[in-house]
């Protein structure tokens, strides 16, 4: 039995240890799932991919819809790992993490402690061990290891780091459970096409634009598809790496977006990716400022795909970018 504040918590995090029972509870069967249950997972998935955070219904008494609400949470799962798809697991897995980590800046340190131990960390008397601390380390200049007091291997940490840490590790969690293979029924399959079909990609850039003007939409399509692979961690050569980076800070983006772009590469490494991207644009080594390669070149290397008609019609990648902006490129 499931009090009405105990759905309320599974609602908001719904792969915590309070919410194990719940299907038995409710007799929830995988074979034969209500379509209202899968329409809403579905549009959870979506929802996580093109805005880069999932939302739920947390204002609501009615218990039909708080277990609607908790489902779609291993349906919405489900389904995007079914896609197969590195660049929509990714974006969902970091979604679900992003949900988490707004609902626990709120949280008690009751629960804040309980859902920790959920996620394996032995928080006692506000400490970690020091291997978990690096493994899930928040992004945050505040965070770094040298900020972090740390004795005999253990680092202290405080609600707020708490709360920075456990998602990261949620998102890893997903990631790693949504390539695990499957034995689940066909209508997962049909859902999963759904939202490989339906998600508007391009939606899915808007979180890089909200850190300037850049209109990530209107990217050519070579570089879109640079940066989908950079998201979905697909390891990178120096060549693709060089393109999306010049771009990017050649069309006016951040160097900490940028850099951010390529934390899910293999190996990725915060420091040097920085002065990479630095260096491209000028501010280190000789100074010269970089440019992205010509159309014919990107050919040449092997990176001109997914051509569109406009590209006939241009012959760089930032002249592409100018004309749909309609302003001149500032390479
Ligand atoms: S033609 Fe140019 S802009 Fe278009 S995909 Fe190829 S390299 Fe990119």
């Amino acid at each position: 039995m499931f009090t009405r504040g105990e759905l309320q918590f599974s609602v908001k995090y719904p792969f915590s240890s309070a919410t194990k029972g719940l299907a038995k509870w409710i007799n929830f069967d995988f074979s034969s799932v209500e379509p209202r249950l899968l329409d809403r997972a579905k549009q959870r998935a979506i929802e996580g991919i093109e805005t880069g955070r999932t939302t739920v219904e947390t204002n609501t008494s009615s218990e039909r819809i708080m277990i609607a609400e908790i489902l779609s949470y291993p349906l919405a799962k489900i389904i995007v790992g079914k896609t197969r798809d590195k660049f929509l697991i990714s974006r969902y897995a970091r979604a679900e993490a992003r949900a988490f980590q707004k609902f626990l800046l709120h949280e008690s340190p009751a629960n804040l402690g309980a859902l920790a131990r959920d996620f394996g960390f032995s928080i006692s008397d506000a400490v970690i061990p020091f291997t978990d601390y690096l493994k899930y380390l928040p992004r945050e200049e505040e965070y770094k290891l040298v900020n972090a007091p740390l004795k005999d291997g253990q680092v202290q940490v405080d609600n707020e780091s708490i709360a920075h840490l456990l998602p990261e590790k949620l998102r890893d969690q997903i990631e790693k459970d949504l390539y695990q293979p499957m034995d689940v029924p066909t209508v997962f399959d049909t859902y999963a096409a759904e939202v490989a079909k339906e998600t508007n990609r391009d939606k899915a850039f808007k979180i890089t634009e909200e850190f300037g003007k850049v209109e990530a939409g209107i990217f050519p399509p070579c570089i879109k598809l640079l940066i989908q692979e950079a998201e979905s961690g697909q390891p990178m050569a120096h060549q693709p790496r060089f393109v999306l980076a010049t771009f990017l800070v050649n069309v006016g983006m951040p160097v900490e977006q940028v850099t951010e772009l390529f934390r899910n590469t293999p190996n990725f490494n915060e420091k040097k990716t920085r002065y990479y991207i630095e260096y491209s644009l000028g501010k280190r080594g000789s100074g010269t400022k970089y440019s992205p390669p010509s159309c014919e070149k990107m050919v040449f290397y092997g990176l001109c795909r997914n051509k569109d008609a406009l590209c006939e019609r241009v012959k760089h990648p930032l002249k592409y970018y100018s004309k749909k902006k309609e302003v001149k490129p500032n390479a």
